[in-house]
């Protein structure tokens, strides 16, 4: 099913001001995991996937929004490895349907809208059962597939060269793929994370719920970088787009608008108000999900190139 262990490559990436401020940055193509799995998003459902066969389960359900990359990994997934799956999606459906669902719906997801206001039901025991009146026994895989499994698979992010660096920068959305890199650098270095959305400290508090059902223990060697959000998950302004047209340009590398644009965003921001210290060496995890360019370009012109 999924490899028992992957390593991806660590770039230098020669940003002017970096160099200009002593810094040396690099990015690790987590982008490459695997064609249709892509980035932390393989990291995530490997230990799921190993458990739902473990117990024997037939279909997974999980759920997400009509642009989500891990909705489009789990369709993959289960394809590939033989499960049933089902996707809870947030909003109403609107046609024709996008990249991201089309893909989901031709790897045989079956493909569920709900209301947003019954998508913020998704934790309750009530709803939850009410899924499994609907479409019968399923495993579930929860928003985003954080949870202790989810966590266990991203401390394999991790190995000693990705150690070897001062700080480790990634973009968070539920905070499992943060969490995971947290634990297996174990209080060593500098962890920061980058939310996707607005008010994003809230964060804090779910990834050391995470930690803690993952191994128990707490670390206080990471941080919560909030001010980078362009207005809210999903949302941007133009000078993201540029960065990320000008980023592909320069370095050969793709980044999408969601996560890992904001963060190098973030990252080189950082690095001209002099947040680190010369000599010091930053690796940006690149979570993948380049998927979801094609929706964004749909909905807005072919702004990405
Ligand atoms: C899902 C996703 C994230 C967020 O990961 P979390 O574990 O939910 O914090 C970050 N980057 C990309 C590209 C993603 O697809």
């Amino acid at each position: 099913m999924f490899e028992e262990a992957i390593h991806t490559p660590i770039l230098r990436i020669y940003d002017e001001n970096a160099e200009k401020h002593g810094i040396e940055l690099y990015i690790k193509r987590e982008d490459l995991t695997h064609p249709h799995i892509s980035g932390n998003k393989y990291r995530k459902l490997k230990y799921n996937f190993i458990k739902a066969r473990e117990q024997s389960h037939d279909t997974l359900l999980t759920l997400g929004g009509a642009f989500s990359n891990h909705i489009h990994a789990v369709a993959y997934a289960g394809h590939e490895f033989g499960f049933k799956t089902i996707g809870i999606i947030r909003g109403e459906r609107a046609e024709p349907l996008n990249p991201t669902l089309q893909d989901a719906l031709n790897w045989g997801m079956k493909i569920h809208h709900i209301s947003r206001t019954e998508y913020r039901r998704k934790k309750e025991e009530a709803f939850l059962e009410a899924l499994k009146q609907k479409f019968g026994e399923f495993y579930l895989v929860p928003e985003g597939g954080s949870n202790a499994l989810a966590v266990k698979g991203c401390t394999e992010i991790i190995g000693d060269e990705e150690k070897s660096f001062d700080h480790l920068c990634c973009a968070c959305g539920t905070g499992g793929t943060i969490a995971g890199i947290i634990v297996a650098m174990e209080g060593h270095q500098r962890v920061w994370g980058f939310p996707a959305m607005k008010n994003g400290s809230f964060l804090i508090e779910d990834i050391s719920k995470l930690i803690k059902e993952y191994n128990g223990k707490q670390y206080d060697n990471w941080q919560l970088v909030t001010h980078y959000h362009f207005g809210g998950f999903a949302k941007f302004r133009p000078e993201l787009v540029t960065f990320i047209n000008d980023f592909k340009r320069r370095h050969g590398i793709h980044l999408e608008p969601v996560y890992t644009g904001k963060l190098l965003y973030g990252i080189t921001d950082m690095v001209k108000r002099g947040i680190f210290r010369k000599g010091e060496k930053i690796l940006a995890i690149h979570t993948g999900g380049l998927q979801g360019i094609r929706g964004f370009n749909m909905r807005f012109g072919n702004i990405l190139k």
